[in-house]
């Protein structure tokens, strides 16, 4: 199968590409398409078959259930038995925009996008080009990452390319994601909201609108199962270990340095995902090629917005071994924390 990259510059003006891509959709085919978020891979929502060919072509696991995408709030209702009071807050606050509700599943949807739970995952997208495609299509979008299970997610066109060409008819190329990581997952069906998946909709903005909101344990590592099934597989991880360094940043040059120089020592190619700051300390050490500097320390929307292109360019390097700089584990900096403890197999050093 040849795969078609289809540039989309404006909504507006790309009426007939976004007509061809939804129709694909709505009759069984895969598009894959730009959210704020991440890059999608997506398929008619309500069709059993074409959501069964996103679990083959992502190699994803059967009980890892799919995120409806809705372009608007009529939608929602086509997918849900019903909208919860606490979801209606956090529509009105949040929607369109990364996050997702857990909500009680609606009839039409098919037990294979759901791995069997009562309850649909569903997100309305903050993005032009996602929220056309979907209203094209006329039905809910069912939408992993479009990366191959386990790998980073794609935050460019041009990394779905790498992982899904020759498997998907269409690519929608909208440009580089805003934010970079994946949707923050509520689970919106009990008494108290309980985040499942942090993103960039932080603790403290759902907590202004929905009151305390708890983080699923394992979440930090925690020996349980964690309620989103997704969540207990290895993901985001580069091809090479990775060690994530966590503590304060103004340790985090020398321990970098030193963690560096001993695996050096040890006949290791390292490669280096930090801050520019620490970058700046580590030249001489490590070839500047074998480092990618993420943004300056704190600044938790770029990092975000960077990570898995960063994580990703390591597949093309010959490092063998990974070090990564850690962040603060407030507000935005919990989802990267998150991204970053599941690349590493939670395999972290303390300093
Ligand atoms: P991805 O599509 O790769 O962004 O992953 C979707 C995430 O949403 C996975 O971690 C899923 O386990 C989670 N998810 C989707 N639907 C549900 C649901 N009904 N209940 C709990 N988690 C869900
Ligand atoms: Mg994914």
């Amino acid at each position: 199968m040849d795969t078609r990259i289809i540039k989309i510059d404006d909504v507006a003006e790309c009426g007939r590409e976004l007509m061809t891509a939804g129709r694909v959709l709505r009759y069984g085919g895969i598009v894959a398409f730009p959210t704020e978020t991440v890059y999608g891979l997506g398929a008619n929502g309500f069709d059993e078959k074409a959501c069964a060919h996103i679990y083959e072509v992502k190699g994803r696991p059967s009980d890892n259930p799919l995120i409806l995408h809705v372009s608007g709030r009529d939608m929602v209702d086509t997918a849900v038995s019903h909208v919860t009071p606490m979801a209606e807050k956090l529509m009105a606050a949040f929607c369109p925009g990364p996050l997702t509700m857990i909500l009680p599943r609606g009839k039409r949807v098919p037990d294979r996008i759901t791995g069997g739970l009562d309850t649909v995952g569903i997100r309305m997208p903050d993005n032009d080009v996602a929220r056309a495609l979907i209203h094209s299509a006329g039905c809910p979008v069912a939408a992993p990452s479009a990366n191959i299970s386990g790998r980073p997610s794609p935050t460019t066109a041009e990394s779905v390319l790498e992982d899904m060409d020759g498997r998907i008819p269409i690519i929608l190329d909208g440009g580089p994601c805003r934010f970079g990581v994946e949707s923050t997952i509520v689970d919106c069906t009990g008494e108290q909201g309980i985040v499942l998946r942090p993103g960039a909709i932080t603790r403290e903005m759902l907590e202004e609108v929905i009151g305390d909101v708890m983080i699923d344990p394992a979440l930090s590592g925690a020996d349980t199962v964690p309620r989103a099934p997704g969540m207990k597989y290895r993901h985001y991880a580069p091809k090479a270990p990775l060690t994530l360094i966590e503590g304060s940043p103004d340790k985090m040059a020398d321990a970098l340095r030193s963690e560096a120089r001993r695996l050096i020592k040890e006949g290791h190619t390292v490669g280096i995902i930090a801050s520019n700051e620490s970058v700046h300390a580590l030249s001489g050490i490590v070839p500047d090629e074998l480092m990618a500097s993420y943004g300056h320390q704190g600044d938790l929307r770029r990092i975000a917005a960077v990570l898995y292109e960063a994580l990703r360019s390591f597949d093309r390097k010959p490092a063998d071994v990974l070090l990564a700089e850690g962040t603060t584990d407030e507000g935005l900096g919990l989802a990267i924390m998150n991204r970053l403890h599941k690349a590493s197999g939670f395999h972290s050093l303390h300093i």
